[in-house]
């Protein structure tokens, strides 16, 4: 036989239905019609409440002004009431709001969240990027965080903003660098008045690479396309990383809380930074898809750092369309499980489909010691509480 009749024969083989047999499948499925189910008999933990009361370390209670808007309102993503009745039942004891905004926005967030309902929320401020082209700057800036503290403010929170979104003209020109020095005056300003830096650079490697059929999150990048940055005159991950270490290597006396572990998907890297910068700690939200897929790695840095790593989720209020945030009762449930149970190969996020990338995770199993570290004594030791 030819290698032409071969093909030929092989072809109609295929073809002809075998007696009994169910029809063929279709040989094309959309990928967002897939939703395979796990076929493991493995443990199922449901974990309600969390073993040691929680202090959520990343939340957006409130919305501060978008970048290049003017505006006085905070946009609350929720009432306290609302929020507070999860908190009792999943065992939070206290929710951090990082965008808090600066000025009038600030103090009304703080009015609204803090002051009634004081050790159940705690509110940072936020740079003024806005007048980050003035001269003056620097010092202003400085000066705002005095007053920020003074108002009621625990912290700083720099938002990815800074990096990949603040222009020298704010919104338009080059791109203003992580370690830029007109910042300085503010960083050290930070550590004066013991205000932490909640600070989240740059994004997961995907979000630089081109969106086509080797980019693991190309369901994500297909949903928020202006996620990526890929392309144009964004600088690369690797940029963006080393120019924030060289902040935190400037201000020793500031503490640094890198946001979604600094590179969730790259430990050895962060575990470089942790050991180079004693003021370097990190918070895990939204990224126990991450961890979670690589459990053994995982463990190992929450052994080696359990007393610089906070618990917190990114949680945000009726966040609908990123469900790997959106503050609920399930979604605690999961990061309970995650740090809590050995079980294995489940959600990351309570969606129909994974929506970080199409993969499941593993729990830690963390111990009792470590459990009370990065549930609420990392955070009290950090904020002074
Ligand atoms: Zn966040």
């Amino acid at each position: 036989m030819n290698r032409r009749d071969w093909m030929t024969s092989l072809a109609a083989l295929a073809a002809a239905p075998r007696a009994g047999a169910a029809q063929p499948a279709k040989a094309t499925l959309a990928l967002s019609d897939y939703e395979p189910k796990s076929m493991l008999h493995v443990p199922e933990t449901k974990v309600e409440r969390a073993r040691f009361p929680v202090i959520d370390f990343h939340a957006h209670l409130s919305w501060s002004i978008p970048l290049g808007k003017e505006g006085k309102e905070p946009k609350h993503t929720a009432t306290p009431q609302e929020v507070l009745t999860v908190m009792d039942r999943k065992n939070i004891r206290m929710m951090v709001n990082l965008t808090g905004g600066w000025g009038e926005v600030l103090s009304k967030t703080i009015r609204y969240w803090q002051t009634p309902h004081p050790g159940r929320f705690l509110t940072f401020t936020e740079p003024c990027w806005n007048r980050s082209a003035e001269p003056g700057y620097p010092r202003f800036q400085a000066e705002e965080l005095a007053r920020a503290r003074q108002a009621g403010a625990r912290g700083l929170k720099i938002l990815k903003t800074l990096g990949l979104y603040l222009r020298e003209k704010i919104t338009t020109g080059p791109l203003v660098k992580v370690d830029d020095p007109r910042f300085d005056p503010m960083w050290e300003a930070a550590g004066a008045l013991k205000m932490p830096v909640a600070i989240h650079t740059s994004d997961p490697e995907a979000f630089f690479l081109p969106i086509d059929r080797f980019n693991e999150r190309w369901e994500e990048l297909h949903a928020h396309p202006d996620w990526s940055f890929h392309g144009k005159d964004f600088p690369s991950n690797k940029v963006l990383m080393e120019a924030r270490n060289r902040v935190a290597a400037r201000h020793p006396r500031t503490q640094f809380v890198y946001l979604h572990v600094g590179d969730s998907e790259n430990l050895p890297w962060v575990s470089e930074w942790m050991d180079r910068y004693p003021n370097v700690w990190v918070e895990f939200g939204a990224r126990i898809g991450e961890l979670g897929r690589q459990p053994r790695a995982a463990r190992k840095f929450f052994d080696r750092y359990q007393d610089r790593i906070l618990f917190g989720t990114d949680a945000v209020p009726h966040g609908d369309e990123y469900p790997q945030q959106v503050f609920c009762d399930a979604l605690y449930e999961i990061y309970y499980r995650f740090l809590e149970t050995e079980d294995e190969y489940f959600d990351y996020a309570p969606a129909r489909i994974p929506p970080q990338g199409r993969w499941r995770i593993y729990g830690l199993g963390l111990p009792e010691q470590i459990l009370r570290k990065v549930y609420h004594r990392n955070a009290e030791r950090l904020l002074n509480l």
